[in-house]
């Protein structure tokens, strides 16, 4: 199944150190246009009128983000509700940082929404979600169960908790705790660090400048990432392959991966045929250098196991209280 990304706001609200909005300076930039804006609604039911068009009675998979804060789209709700009525899954992340929009969401009853967090105590939580309040987002956890349970929504509530070494002590745990009391699905996620142009920067120079408030932080290293996916097969990017993401602006970005527009491959994704995206895609030369450093491996977590192994280790090392798990359960265990 092929899925669309849709960033209908390209801007967001925090700034963390292993995301483009937080590490991108403006020396950064190729180009001169910067990847920020909300999309227009009439803009928005066309583009999902296309997709519909071109995946007759198929179930499509359609994420409302890649770089930005979905909930800061004033419009975020109708446009839940056009996906619904074309019979086409809505998936959200969010930071939960938001004091608006979180009741008519729920109310919409997206297919999904996953929330991104990084601790629970106010202190860990800032270093890897840089300006963002973690009683904010936790009062918005109680807030969404009482929503469901008022809407009678169904939506699937993923709590995406990003492993760094400075939330694997309590934080882990007490917010494992607060998913299981308000019955949402607990993901731990080994971080890395994005976007590809920049991680590659760091590839080839191996400074820790590249990425300097969140390089030492990191549980699963650049290295041990490349070291992890070397060596398997992989004959495609599924990024490029599987997957079209459409920037707030109508334009078609090369992939999710890549944040600066210098790698936006069509202007418009309304006057541009699916062959000639795939074309564009399939002869943009950043790929090969992405490839040459397991860049498309590693965002998808290819060989999974080797990533709880490795991981493992690393918190082995730190002398960690808890086994954490990505891909098997125990998600979070003793290590006694
Ligand atoms: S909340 Fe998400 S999109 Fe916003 S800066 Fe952090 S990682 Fe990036
Ligand atoms: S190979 Fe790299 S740059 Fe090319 S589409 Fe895949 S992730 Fe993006």
């Amino acid at each position: 199944m092929h899925k669309y990304l849709i960033d209908i706001a390209g801007t967001c609200n925090l700034k963390c150190p292993s995301c483009p909005v937080g590490n991108f300076s403006d020396s950064d930039f190729l180009s001169e246009l910067k990847p920020k804006g909300f999309m227009d609604k009439i803009l928005f039911s066309s583009i999902i009128k296309r997709i519909r068009d071109e995946n007759p009675g198929e179930r499509v998979l359609v994420n409302l983000f890649s770089w930005g804060e979905p909930l800061l789209h004033p419009d975020l709700p109708e446009f839940i509700d056009e996906l619904n009525e074309l019979g086409m899954a809505c998936n959200l992340s969010s930071n939960l940082n938001i004091t608006k929009n979180l009741d008519k969401v729920i109310k919409a009853n997206p297919y999904k929404l996953r929330v991104s967090l990084s601790g629970f105590f106010q202190e860990n939580y800032a270093i890897s979600h840089t300006k963002g309040d973690v009683f904010l987002l936790k009062s918005n956890l109680y807030k969404i169960r009482y929503l469901l349970n008022k809407y009678k929504s169904n939506t699937q509530i993923e709590i995406c908790y990003h492993l760094y070494s400075h939330n694997v002590d309590q934080d882990i745990f007490f917010m494992y705790q607060l998913s299981e009391e308000l019955g949402f699905e607990f993901s731990p996620t080994w971080a890395y660090l994005m976007p590809v142009e920049k991680a590659l920067r760091y590839y080839e120079t191996k400074s820790a400048d590249v990425f300097p408030e969140i390089s030492n932080n990191m549980i699963i290293s650049p290295d041990d990432a490349f070291n992890i996916t070397n060596g398997i097969e992989s004959s495609d990017c599924d990024l490029r392959s599987r997957m079209t993401q459409i920037n707030y602006d109508g334009s078609v970005q090369l992939c999710c991966g890549t944040y600066d527009p210098h790698y936006v491959i069509a202007k418009n994704y309304l006057e541009t045929s699916t062959e000639e995206l795939r074309e564009r895609k399939y002869s943009n030369p950043l790929c090969g250098t992405c490839m040459k450093h397991n860049l498309h491996k590693i965002s998808m977590y290819h060989n999974a196991p080797k990533w709880d192994e490795v991981g493992n280790e690393r918190l082995d090392e730190m002398q960690a209280p808890y086994k954490i798990n990505m891909f098997s359960n125990p998600k979070v265990s003793n290590r006694q």
